[in-house]
């Protein structure tokens, strides 16, 4: 059973920069958001301890006015993957768009780490 760490890792962490157009068409597919078509995603391409370290920067309020949410210190290189009106279920297809954003995630937990993808800015 995958827990919520690892749930944000495979929806929300891609170390690699998006070398095309179809970034999204197929990185939602393979990372499993596409029962339903998931109608936003934010990939983030930085290293997995990178964003980790988001945790112990800048403390938020989440947008559900939760008070764990962190706002990094540095822009980090993102892809927002936007559902298309045009998209016919269950054939999902995304807009890519590549970003320089600081992000904003809700950490949980011993270690405390990212478990929700709350926003970019
Ligand atoms: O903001 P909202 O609660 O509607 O977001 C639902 C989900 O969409 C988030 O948990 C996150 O996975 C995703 N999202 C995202 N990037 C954003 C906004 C939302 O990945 N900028």
């Amino acid at each position: 059973n995958e827990s919520p760490a690892k749930k944000f890792q495979r929806q929300h962490i891609d170390p690699k920069l998006p070398l095309s157009s179809t970034y999204c068409n197929k990185k939602m597919e393979q990372q499993d958001m596409t029962q339903g078509c998931k109608p936003l995603n934010t990939f983030v391409h930085e290293p997995l301890k990178k964003i980790q370290a988001v945790c112990f920067q800048e403390k938020v309020t989440c947008k559900d006015g939760k008070t764990n949410c962190y706002r990094s210190t540095s822009k980090m290189h993102t892809t927002d993957c936007s559902l298309l009106d045009t998209s016919k279920y269950p054939d999902c297809k995304y807009q890519t768009v590549q970003k320089e954003r600081y992000i904003i995630l809700a950490c949980e937990g011993n270690p405390f780490v990212p478990v929700h993808f709350d926003a970019s800015v």
